[in-house]
């Protein structure tokens, strides 16, 4: 191909684009070691410095997302390859260090972070032993044995988060009985995700694992640490509270979200967090957004949520709800047809915890009726979980919000006269989605855009009619991407 900049710069502009876009930690970690390495046969070859940071590198989200940065660049789209090249790719920046990457799929060698060479591990438990507290019991009360590692399906859109997880929980410190010891560059691990999609589900499984090790592992949700702060604080058991939390081996602290605007909280939080995080224990936390997102949250204690890794749960793909189907059948010993866990897997898309409802109500209904699972009978129970399968209304505005949110641009600049490659092909899929998907005419799509005339709109819808047929990646995704929004 001709005329391709130098493979060092293009990836630095692709690294310029992206940065505005992703997380710190995860920017740091990831994309910044990697360097534009070769251009072979027009497809970018990029440097990475370990095959996780390659596996995350290919994960859809992210590699759809380096792919728009290279076309922005280049003007046209060209593909990147990703390989495992530590020597060529430079040192992690404040993320992860390299070295700790494999071990997180590997799993062997278990890294760890440095432990102070005035702290003694072991007055950690003996103080906590010392005070007759049984702190192994109470601590696994905490935790629910219905959620391990086993139990959890893993897919392309939780994979990060999964074996972060696993990695946190198996290491054993490397002296074998169980001391505390963080993952390096995983230390806190933030897991981010919206609703229902298994954040509370790790952290339980981090715990269970952790307490079979023997390691003081305690789960507490943000609520419960704030209601403990504050019984503490009037019942002046402050000394208690704290000794409870410092004798720590495994912090699992879900939603954090909750702690927005209560500040004294926050405080409290951010001291135990600096004890547990010098003496080398491991915390791990939840969120139900991305940390620079929670409102109220002071800046110091936003910057440590920061400062480990963030790996964000993304909803599940079909096949992967397919695939938590199929174990939950196995598990119930539920007998479901395929063809009722395909249609489930279909019609639900939202959420695990949806999906569960749904898979729950199907298995009751057929139990209780004494009736073998049926498609018939499924559906009906759908139709009452999820509404009759009939396509939701969508609305011109709709396609047209959801097309912009794609792109990344304003929906005034869809309906505006911009020619940028980027405005152009939102603004024809919106034309695609009104007339091929809605069934508007173009008179009337026409209209919606501005007082466009109709023979645009033909044209226009037509270019990604032809796209999609000769099985252009990046506009096949992007109409799934704005298809499945307003289907979910
Ligand atoms: P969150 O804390 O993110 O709101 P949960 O961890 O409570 O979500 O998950 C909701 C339900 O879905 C739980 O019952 C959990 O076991 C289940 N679940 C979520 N993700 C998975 C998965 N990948 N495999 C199996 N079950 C899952
Ligand atoms: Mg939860």
């Amino acid at each position: 191909m001709a005329n391709l900049p130098d493979p060092t710069s293009a990836w630095r502009a692709v690294l310029g684009r992206l940065q505005l876009e992703m997380p710190p930690a995860q920017f740091n970690t990831y994309l910044q070691p990697c360097v534009g390495h070769d251009w072979d046969n027009g497809c970018l070859v990029v440097a990475a410095g370990s095959s996780f940071a390659v596996s995350w590198l290919e994960l859809p989200l992210h590699r759809a997302m380096a792919h728009e940065a290279l076309a922005k660049t280049l003007g046209h789209s060209a593909s990147i390859e990703y390989r495992a090249l530590p020597g060529i790719a430079a040192p992690a920046g404040n993320g992860m260090p390299q070295s700790a990457a494999p071990a997180l799929i590997a799993a062997a060698a278990p890294t760890r972070a440095p432990i102070p060479a005035d702290y003694d591990l072991g007055s950690r438990r003996s103080r906590a032993a010392g005070s007759g507290y049984d702190w192994q019991s109470a601590n696994a009360a905490t935790c629910n044995p219905n959620y391990s590692f086993a139990n959890f399906i893993v897919g392309c859109s939780n994979q990060l988060a999964y074996h972060a997880a696993r990695s946190i929980a198996e290491n054993d410190g490397g002296d074998g009985n169980g001391a505390a010891a963080a993952v390096a560059g995983c230390n806190p691990l933030l897991l981010y995700a919206g609703p229902g999609l298994g954040k509370t589900h790790l952290l339980h499984a981090i715990g269970n694992y952790a307490l079979q090790q023997n390691k003081a592992a305690l789960y507490v949700t943000s609520e419960q640490f704030t209601n403990e702060f504050v019984s503490a604080v009037g019942k002046r058991t402050m000394r208690e509270f704290r000794d409870r939390y410092r004798s720590l081996d495994v912090l699992l602290l879900d939603d954090v979200q909750f702690l927005a605007g209560k500040e004294q909280t926050q405080e409290s939080l951010f001291h135990t967090f600096n004890d547990l995080h010098q003496a080398g224990a491991q915390i791990v936390l939840t969120s139900d957004r991305a940390p620079q997102t929670i409102n109220r949250l002071e800046e110091r204690l936003r910057s440590r949520f920061q400062s480990g890794l963030l790996a964000d749960i993304q909803p599940p793909s079909l096949e992967t709800r397919l695939a938590i189907l199929h174990a939950w059948d196995e598990e119930r010993d539920a007998a479901m047809p395929s063809v009722v866990l395909e249609m489930i897997a279909q019609r639900v898309s939202s959420n695990v915890r949806v999906l569960q409802g749904a898979f729950n109500r199907i298995v009751a209904a057929a139990r209780l009726l004494q009736q073998a699972i049926t498609p018939e009978q499924a559906a009906r129970q759908l139709d009452a979980v999820a509404g009759p399968a009939a396509q939701p209304e969508i609305t011109p505005e709709q396609v047209l919000r959801q097309t912009a949110a794609r792109y990344r641009i304003g929906a005034d600049q869809i309906l505006g006269r911009s020619r940028t490659a980027n405005v152009a092909e939102a603004r024809q899929v919106v034309m695609y989605l009104l007339t091929d998907e809605l069934g508007g005419t173009p008179t009337d799509a026409g209209r919606f855009l501005a007082g466009r005339n109709h023979s645009t709109i033909i044209h226009g819808a037509g270019k990604i009619r032809d796209a999609l047929a000769g099985g252009d990646e990046r506009i096949t995704r992007a109409v799934s991407a704005v298809k499945e929004a307003f289907y979910a």
